[in-house]
């Protein structure tokens, strides 16, 4: 059974103008693969009608007895015509269909409107031929062009915005593809292993070796994705057994992922951290200067974290890394604010916020965000992060320097320190030792 193929072709000039992000293409991409689908083109074009047309061409050769789904374009107003050119490139007249009339009045009178704004009679008109999904968000309804002679594609038209393209697709979309392309093959074996503190390329000079030796291993697609949260490492494979030879893949490197693998798919960093420590009953407290929050913004973030964070302090300042968390004065004189001693005098202040005893834990974070604020010793970049606890006062430092700009290097401190916790709640150092990880941590991609 071949996979079928599909295209997407988003339409609006605010989109080729660069002040709309095409989420529609992105989301319809993944929705699409994940009905079993080979999404082979992405278009976009503006509002004009020959543009359309040609988009539309363009797309249907791509996917010839495929599906081309297009979004946007749709609305009452005269700048919105892709009925006009759909109806137009397959040669078929625009003709009212009553039951949308209908429920356009209904929609109005429902809001209070005597009558319908007459351009919305634009919204009823269908290319003859063509069949009418109810839009159950909004007014302009979904429509579905089956293939004609000359005209081998199925083709969906869905309005732009994506609440109500998204809602069409699962209502409508989803279950005519299941009913016109019934005999798909299964998708193929995907497994997302994600990764943090380790560039992409010390990764790959980790990870291929090793698959180069193992049996099976040329017949897994291994794709990097890095980002500053860190490496996403999607594994993949097609056809018959493609399931056991994707985990026999991810058997064969588990050990090198160890240490700086911490979940998969659709995982947070933070939700794997507040749900390991919920599960030793640990609790934690945060100091952060260069963070200025946003380590205590991503561990909040997850619903339940209450159970973990106590609390924490912005401690931009010298004086309120003194007042606040107890830092020692004579240590930021000496080492400077960016230092392991501070760093690790931060997170033994950030413990004692936690009341109580048992598993108490603590975090600091000093460093130079940048642009400015860099030296020859500290450059931008320069990042220390202290762990303190569980068990006891004693604090772990740990240098890093991170690249990038400045919400680069902040959100990639914070994810260190996150990956750190992750490690800590494993009983392992907050960062791993083994060859060049823990150096590298600050490197390309990691
Ligand atoms: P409606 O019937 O609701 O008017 P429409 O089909 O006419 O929908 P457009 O007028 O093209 O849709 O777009 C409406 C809004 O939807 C745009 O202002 C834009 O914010 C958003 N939108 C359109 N296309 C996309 C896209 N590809 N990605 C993200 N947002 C989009
Ligand atoms: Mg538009």
């Amino acid at each position: 059974v071949a996979t079928p193929l599909a295209a997407i072709l988003t339409i609006g000039d605010e989109l080729l103008q660069g002040d709309r992000t095409d989420t529609n293409a992105r989301w319809l991409a993944e929705a699409l693969t994940g009905a079993g689908f080979r999404v082979t083109t992405l278009l976009s074009s503006g509002d004009a009608e020959g543009a359309i047309g040609g988009a539309l061409a363009r797309a249907e050769s791509d996917v010839g007895a495929g599906v081309v789904l297009v979004t946007g374009g749709l609305g009452p107003t005269l700048d919105d015509r892709t009925r006009e050119a759909v109806a137009l490139h397959r040669g078929v007249p625009l003709v009212l269909h009553p039951p949308t009339l209908a429920r356009l009045e209904s929609w109005f009178a429902q809001r209070g409107e005597r009558e319908l704004p007459p351009t919305n009679h634009r919204i009823a008109q269908v290319p003859r031929g063509g069949r009418v999904h109810p839009n159950p968000v909004g007014t302009a309804p979904g429509l579905e062009l089956p293939p004609a002679p000359g005209f081998p594609s199925t083709l969906f038209l869905l309005p732009g915005v994506p609440g109500e393209m998204q809602a069409l697709f699962r209502e409508a979309v989803r279950p005519r593809l299941d009913e016109a392309f019934p005999r798909r093959e299964a998708s193929d074996a995907v497994r997302v292993v994600r990764t943090s503190g380790v560039a992409e390329s010390r990764l790959a000079s980790m990870l291929e070796p090793r698959l180069a030796a193992l049996p099976g291993g040329d017949s897994v697609n291994l794709q990097y994705r890095p980002s500053v949260q860190g490496v996403e490492l999607r594994f993949s494979a097609s056809g018959e057994g493609a399931e056991e030879k994707v985990s026999a893949i991810l058997d064969g490197v588990g050990d090198l992922l160890a240490p700086v693998a911490w979940g998969g798919g659709a995982d947070a960093l933070e939700g794997v951290v507040v749900e390991a420590m919920v599960a030793r009953g640990w609790r934690m407290g945060v100091g952060e200067s260069c963070t200025g929050g946003l380590l205590a913004a991503r561990i909040t973030g997850v619903p339940g974290s209450s159970r973990v964070l106590e609390g924490g302090v912005v401690a931009y300042a010298n004086a309120v890394k003194e007042a606040a968390l107890g830092v020692d004065p004579r240590a930021l004189a000496s080492h400077g604010a960016v230092s392991a001693p501070v760093a690790r005098a931060m997170a033994r202040g950030a413990r004692a916020l936690v009341p109580g005893s048992g598993g108490r834990v603590g975090v600091g974070i000093t460093g130079v965000a940048g642009p400015g604020g860099g030296s020859p010793e500290k450059p931008v970049g320069t990042v220390w992060i202290g762990w303190a606890g569980p068990d006891d006062e004693v604090a772990d430092a740990r240098v890093f320097r991170f690249p990038g700009s400045r919400d680069d290097v902040r959100e990639r401190a914070v994810q260190q320190a996150l990956l750190g916790l992750f490690r800590r709640t494993r009983g392992q150092d907050p960062v791993p030792s083994w060859d060049g990880v823990g150096a590298s941590a600050g490197g390309d991609a990691g």
